[in-house]
């Protein structure tokens, strides 16, 4: 028992958290089981054309021509940018991305992982992907690095109701995997748009991925950390961004923290100087 436990840890750690069975199980021929289910007199009628891009359950929409293998990544990615752009209130781009089936990572996820905070506050923080405890809550930073986050806060005055946090990619990838290129650029047109949304007075960047997400930047985190850079937005604002060494980076090296700090530091300089 203990060494199945210690097994188990060294899985979990490892960041094979999540249990594969053997033979690969087809999850669109699951979803639309229950969905003839839910739906017995459509069942009855075979001879209807399926119209699998229009739920036919609520609760339980059937995945759209977009999840399909076929797809072109090209397609998935204008399909994203036009989706994303329509959205004219966050509520809308929430539901908008929560529909949306161009990602294969909102396939293996068990949420979206939006944002947490204040949408009109006036500092934005970008992560990269949410991680186990964000993706079981649908809250993004919640877990340790979240907690060691939240004391970053603190450390400045601030707290979640006077910040917004979201991340580049809003569904955890599995295993903790490092995003692929195409997944991020599928993604990018939504955190693009929540960014022009909210409209912050300044961003910050959480370690490498996200400052090169918002600023196209091609030098590692220990370079950029501490430097100001920009967002341009679709409609061509820039917003200030600072680069910093993202929490689960400074759990692991804790004598980095004082960079950390010192850039929130700068951060709440700017921010008084925008806002005086
Ligand atoms: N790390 C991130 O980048 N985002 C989260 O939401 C959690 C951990």
């Amino acid at each position: 028992m203990t060494n199945l436990r210690e097994l188990l840890h060294f899985y979990a750690e490892a960041g094979v958290d999540t249990p594969l069975e053997d033979a690969p199980v087809d999850r669109f021929s699951q979803i639309e089981a229950k969905r003839v289910a839910a739906s017995p007199a459509q069942a009855a009628r075979p001879s209807q054309p399926q119209r699998p891009e229009q739920p036919v359950v609520a609760s339980q929409p059937a995945p759209s021509i977009l999840s399909k293998a076929s797809v072109p990544d090209d397609a998935k990615i204008a399909m994203a940018r036009q989706t994303a752009s329509s959205a004219t209130t966050l509520e809308e781009l929430r539901e908008q991305l929560a529909a949306f089936d161009g990602c294969n990572l909102k396939f293996t996820a068990k949420n979206l992982v939006f944002a947490d905070g204040n949408p009109a506050a006036p500092i934005m923080f970008v992560g990269e992907a949410p991680g186990r405890e964000e993706d079981l809550e649908g809250i993004p930073f919640i877990g340790r690095s979240g907690q060691l986050l939240d004391r970053m806060f603190a450390a400045i005055g601030f707290d979640r109701t006077n910040v917004y946090i979201a991340n580049t990619i809003p569904w955890r990838p599995p295993g903790n995997r490092t995003p692929t290129p195409l997944e991020t650029e599928i993604c990018r047109p939504f955190f693009e748009r929540q960014i022009e949304l909210v409209n912050p007075r300044l961003l910050v960047a959480l370690g490498g991925p996200a400052a090169k997400a918002l600023t196209n930047a091609t030098e590692g985190i220990l370079r950029l950390r501490g430097n100001w850079k920009a967002h341009l937005t679709a409609s061509g604002i820039q917003i200030p961004v600072m680069p910093t060494l993202h929490p689960a980076y400074l759990l692991r090296n804790p004598a980095q923290k004082r960079f950390a700090w010192r850039d929130l530091v700068n951060v709440k300089i700017r921010l008084r100087a925008l806002t005086d």
